[in-house]
């Protein structure tokens, strides 16, 4: 961890020196819809906007690692741009940049250690006691009630690359905020900012006590999803209900193909082609490609799920898509020795693979 400071600051003087102190032509974070229940990643640009900005509301209504790629992917903005992103978002962010999808030009990423988020279907605004016990357990360091599998499971929870980083946990929401500067671009802001980065303030102990229980939950995760995998029905059994929606591919951040393979000409079949396969199999449950659309997915994006749980809170039939993703997806990143988005200078293993490497599997 890098060193961090009591900023004295609390959020709405540290959102409004990113326009007066650092100049930035916008701040992307979390903003409450007029409904007033939900809430949207948002541009605001400028001050006027910001008595609606939450940018710890404990949803996830979209990766915003995709609203990034699409702010940057096609050029970099020709003046900074603020992004709030939780851990998991970043390390997306970090996965399209190798693959060009995204770019850090012009960006100043602010992140957090994050204590995880709620269905998105399952916390509003309005939810003051689930918000208050959600708070509670960010101060002391505990998985709150109610977060999602994937999060209250996640151990990769402090971001990695951010140019600055607040420390949330441990702390109760009406303190300064704990800062810490951890790139070239974060050391500038500081300065701008004003702030005496002499004054250290120790890591919370809360942190590592959410490690701790977070590293137990992921070796639960990880052993059942792997029981309901196991035999050669597993899969099968697993994604029985599935309607073949592919919503869960439209919302992850790595699936970033405009054209997705499954829903091309490829996967259109003449009547000839059911009838074969009809005939083969006695019975053919329509649409097809159900299990083939999910092993394809794993195969084309695994190496590079960063567990985000997007996919899991869109399921419309309650498929655990981001707890088969995130397990499955280690077993092939562990094959590597890859972390997606832990090192922006880690090639993408598929992009580096060596004709030698792996002989042992191919026998
Ligand atoms: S997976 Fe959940 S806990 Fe982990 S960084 Fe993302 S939102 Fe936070
Ligand atoms: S597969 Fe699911 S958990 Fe993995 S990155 Fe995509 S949306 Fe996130
Ligand atoms: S979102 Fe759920 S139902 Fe839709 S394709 Fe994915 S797993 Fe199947």
């Amino acid at each position: 961890m890098e060193t961090m400071i009591d900023s004295r600051m609390i959020m709405t003087d540290f959102l409004a020196a990113l326009f007066d102190k650092l100049d930035v032509a916008a701040v992307a974070a979390m903003s409450k819809l007029p409904s007033g229940e939900k809430a949207a990643y948002t541009l605001f640009t400028d001050k006027s906007g910001l008595k609606e900005c939450v940018p710890f509301f404990p949803a996830m209504p979209a990766n915003a690692a995709r609203a990034i790629s699409k702010l940057t992917r096609e050029e970099a903005p020709s003046k900074t741009v603020a992004v709030f992103l939780r851990p998991c978002e970043l390390r997306a962010l970090t996965e399209l940049i190798k693959i060009k999808q995204a770019s850090l030009d012009n960006l100043l990423i602010i992140s957090y250690d994050c204590s995880g988020v709620f269905p998105f279907q399952k916390i509003n605004l309005s939810d003051e006691t689930k918000l208050n016990a959600y708070q509670d357990a960010v101060s002391t360091g505990k998985n709150s009630e109610g977060i999602r599998p994937v999060c209250a499971a996640c151990t990769r929870f402090t971001p990695r690359g951010a140019d600055i980083a607040i420390s949330i946990v441990g702390r109760s929401a009406d303190q300064p905020l704990v800062l810490s500067f951890p790139s070239e671009k974060g050391q500038t802001a500081a300065k701008q900012l004003g702030l005496d980065v002499s004054k250290t303030v120790e890591a919370s102990p809360a942190v590592e006590s959410l490690a701790r229980e977070r590293k137990t939950a992921e070796e639960a995760l990880t052993e059942q999803v792997n029981e309901s995998l196991s035999g050669a029905q597993g899969l099968v059994n697993i994604f029985d209900r599935c309607i073949s929606c592919h919503a869960c591919s439209y919302v992850c951040p790595i699936c970033y193909c405009k054209n997705c393979y499954f829903d091309s000409q490829t996967f259109e079949y003449f009547p000839e082609s059911y009838f074969t396969r009809m005939t083969a199999k006695g019975t053919l449950r329509m649409p097809v490609d159900r299990v083939l659309f999910h092993l394809g997915r794993l195969s084309h994006m695994g190496i590079s799920c960063v567990a985000c749980g997007m996919c899991e809170d869109v399921c419309p039939v309650n498929i655990p898509v981001s707890q088969i993703f995130k397990t499955a997806g280690s077993k092939a990143q562990a094959v590597f020795d890859y972390i997606p988005g832990e090192n922006s200078d880690d090639p993408l293993p598929l992009l580096a693979y060596a004709e030698n490497e792996l002989e042992e599997f191919e026998d």
